[in-house]
């Protein structure tokens, strides 16, 4: 903790997120700074230490990492690797006795989720995953129709995520655990979940036809699947990296309500029956580490822990388990 009461966060990992949204956000952060980095790049640590007047002794290599374990300045650690990397980074940070946030999809297997979480666990510190819609009002406002029912209860939802131009770790399995389902679909879950407030119990599944097998060779190009929820609720979802789609929707017995855009940074719209919603932009980044922040410094539970990561994780493997067998898969 600084002079002025707030925590310092690590970055590991200095790639887009890191760099486009979560190092600006930190400049807003009223309970949380930008402490150190960790990163294989000496030139991106040499660019970042002038840019945001990070000491030296606070900039960490992949291989001096563990060392952070001495560095006072440092009480949290932000994991934004490839995906397949995150529960390697994960541990290690609680193993050095920092708390940690870990970047969507929380990991690649829920075994992985179980070692996180269980490790975070051990050295008694907490753990949360940067679902920073969370603190975004239009989605909060989708949560609370869900819970007030105030078009009655839902009957059917859909939520659709894609985007048109990808490349890198991305289309590698190895390192992505999958295609656009790990990556955007993933938002598509999440926000059926949050709008009910409830758990699918089980997944239908059709990977899209490849338009083009050289690039998508490992992971599927887009793929189409239904959740169902408890009460008969059916959620129709569609996930592509070769087609932009921004929606969600729920249909309750009195009226609707939609988000389009509904997972952007900026600039989410949303309309329900009734006209539409008037709910200002905010800073989702700056948002979401200060609530962890202020979750840390007052001992409350953070409302985006492991345990929902790990959810997400499991009903994401149950979507590629049904999309390969063609079967209906229930999640236990
Ligand atoms: P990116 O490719 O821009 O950055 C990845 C970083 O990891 C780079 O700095 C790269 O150098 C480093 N890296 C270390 N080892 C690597 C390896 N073996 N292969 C490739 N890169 C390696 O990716 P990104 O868009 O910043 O995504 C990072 C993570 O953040 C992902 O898990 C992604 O899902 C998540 N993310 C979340 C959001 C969100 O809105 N919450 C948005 C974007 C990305």
């Amino acid at each position: 903790m600084n002079t002025e009461g707030k925590l310092g966060i690590a970055l590991v990992g200095l790639g887009n997120y890191s760099e486009n949204e979560l190092a600006p956000a930190l400049q807003e952060t009223q309970h949380c700074y930008l402490a150190g980095l960790v990163t294989g790049s000496p030139d991106k640590a040499d660019k970042w230490k002038k840019k945001y007047n990070i000491p030296d002794k606070n900039i960490y290599d992949y291989k001096t990492f563990d060392t952070i374990k001495d560095n006072p300045d440092i009480d949290i650690v932000y994991v934004v690797l490839p995906n397949a990397m995150h529960a390697e980074y994960v541990i290690r940070a609680a193993k050095a006795g920092k708390h940690v946030i870990c970047e969507k999809p929380m990991a690649i297997t829920v075994e992985e989720c179980d070692q996180m979480i269980a490790a975070c666990a051990a050295a008694g510190k907490m753990l949360s995953i940067g679902y920073r819609l969370h603190f975004e009002p239009h989605n909060l406002g989708m949560m609370r129709i869900g819970k007030e029912k105030p078009f009655g209860s839902i009957v059917k939802m859909t939520a659709e995520n894609g985007m048109g131009d990808t490349k890198g770790w991305r289309l590698d399995k190895v390192l992505a655990g999958g295609g656009p389902l790990m990556d955007l679909g993933i938002y598509c879950v999440q926000g059926c979940r949050y709008t009910t407030g409830m758990e699918p119990v089980a997944v239908t599944a059709k990977e899209a036809a490849k338009t083009n097998p050289e690039k998508f060779t490992t992971v599927e190009e887009g793929l189409s699947w239904v959740m169902e929820f408890p009460d008969n609720i059916k959620a129709a979802c569609t996930t592509s990296y070769s087609k932009e789609m921004n929606k969600l929707r729920a249909e309750a017995q009195n009226g609707w309500a939609e988000l389009s855009p509904a997972y952007e940074y900026r600039g989410i719209k949303g309309e329900t029956s009734k006209g539409k919603m008037d709910f200002p932009q905010v800073n989702q980044q700056a948002k979401q580490m200060d609530d962890f922040a202020d979750a840390i410094k007052n001992k409350r539970p953070t409302p985006v822990p492991g345990e929902m990561g790990r959810q997400d994780v499991k009903i994401l493997q149950a979507i590629y388990k049904a999309m390969e067998s063609g079967q209906r898969v229930e999640i236990i």
